[in-house]
């Protein structure tokens, strides 16, 4: 995978250039330089503009580049090891008998194999969720931008143990920094879930000045509701055969998303992942909150949730993004196979899967303002995909969804990026 300099000005020309998920422009070419659009629109406003002749891209729809908002790519190859299932406890456990025997070299292999997968799929940017503090190595080499999360688990809930995990995390951001992460890469926090963290450990790491966006599972499962309602069901079975504490002395009583409202972390830098089972009153929460969602459609497929209210979120002014989340719980590391699933199961439209993929995406990934679209001043982070049969621009947006149209080309910051297999 290599990188071409960004700095000097690439203007390309195609015949369809979809600016955002509003606009398409025919006839049309965008300009970048020093990782930037310069210029994006109708290829004669884009040419007077730019003072250079366009290159032609070819037969291609020039896009934003995609985001996967949440992915584990470090599970990468527990592909196809897990069968879906509706018991999120049991797998779970299925899942931690799985990597027991995991060697240092077989989580780098792994997480090399979601990079390969990722980038395939015309991700420029990804939401990476990692525990395993020297995989930071493989996430500063990586093509596209990424946010690589820390993960937190606490050990137990007890003040050494939260004092110890903040001492941890900030050695390993240390550790980070001084290895010169590049500027496509940031780091992020995540705390695991809200049955694996206490509500001390949520506040110091919400509250804090993070590095960069803090990603949490929540209200992923029933299970989950049930375990903050009234400390029961098969999450609190799971903890107690694995010798873990609960995360609270006395269950709150209140939903997940309440819950981190009422001990004040539910508040940006924070970005809810999944988001699966809400009440009226936590998407009112989240919309007032201005804390993103990230909706994984494929991974909901896998645990057979009911349909997700992704719809009621947009409707409610909620940055609602994407993932794939890990292979573990989705058979592919495929944004647009999760705009697809969105847009089949959960009443979402072809533009709204695009705006969740580009925009919300950028969003949730504190990316430059203008991310995730094709906009002077955006961060040059574009694709290249076939140019799909029929015509019409009003559903071009979702024939472009279509698994039989390539990702033929990707730009990080202005450099072309060599895709698996050759291709750039
Ligand atoms: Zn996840």
């Amino acid at each position: 995978m290599t990188r071409r300099p960004g700095s000097a000005m690439l203007h390309l020309r195609a015949p369809l250039v979809v600016l955002d998920p509003e606009r398409v422009a025919r006839d049309a070419a965008v300009a970048f330089r020093d990782g930037r659009v310069i210029a994006a629109g109708p290829a004669r406003a884009v040419a007077r503009r730019v003072g250079v002749p366009a290159r032609d891209a070819g037969d291609v729809v020039l896009a934003p580049g995609l985001a996967n908002a949440h992915a584990h790519l470090e599970l990468s190859a527990l592909r196809g090891r897990l069968q879906p299932t509706r018991d999120l406890a049991g797998w779970i456990r299925a899942q931690i008998e799985l990597l027991r025997g995991w060697s240092r070299d077989d989580f780098v292999r792994s997480y090399r194999l979601g990079v390969r997968l990722a980038l395939a799929a015309g991700t420029t940017a990804v939401g990476d969720v990692c525990r395993r503090r020297f995989l930071v190595r493989e996430a500063m080499r990586n093509p596209f931008r990424t946010v690589h999360h820390l993960e937190v688990i606490e050990p137990d809930a007890s003040t050494n143990a939260v004092a110890a995990a903040i001492d941890e995390l900030s050695r390993a951001i240390a550790a980070a920094e001084r290895r010169g992460r590049p500027a496509r890469m940031r780091l992020g926090l995540a705390p695991h879930a809200p049955y694996t963290v206490s509500g001390a450990l949520y506040r110091i790491l919400c509250r804090r000045q993070s590095p960069g966006p803090v990603q949490t599972h929540l209200a992923e499962s029933r299970a989950e509701r049930r375990l903050l309602r009234d400390g029961g069901g098969p999450l609190a079975a799971l903890l107690r055969k694995t010798g873990r504490p609960l995360p609270f002395a006395e269950p709150p009583g209140v939903s997940p998303v309440a819950w981190l409202d009422r001990i004040g972390a539910l508040r940006p830098p924070l970005v809810a992942v999944h988001a699966n089972f809400l009440a009226r009153s936590d998407v009112e929460r989240l919309a007032r909150r201005r804390v993103p969602v990230v909706f994984c459609p494929r991974s909901h497929a896998f645990f057979r949730h009911p349909p997700h209210p992704a719809k009621a979120l947009l409707r409610a002014g909620v940055a609602v993004a994407l993932g794939t989340d890990s292979l573990a719980s989705n058979d592919a590391l495929d944004v647009r196979a999760e705009m697809r699933e969105a847009v089949a199961r959960h009443g979402l439209s072809p533009r709204d899967a695009w705006r969740m993929a580009t925009v919300h995406g950028a969003a949730a990934l504190g990316l430059a303002r203008g991310g995730g679209r094709l906009r002077p001043g955006a961060p040059a982070d574009a694709i290249a995909l076939s140019r799909p049969g029929g015509t019409g621009d009003r559903d071009l947006l979702e024939r472009l969804m279509d698994p039989g149209v390539r990702i033929e080309r990707i730009w990080v910051a202005g450099s072309c990026i060599t895709l698996p297999g050759g291709r750039s």
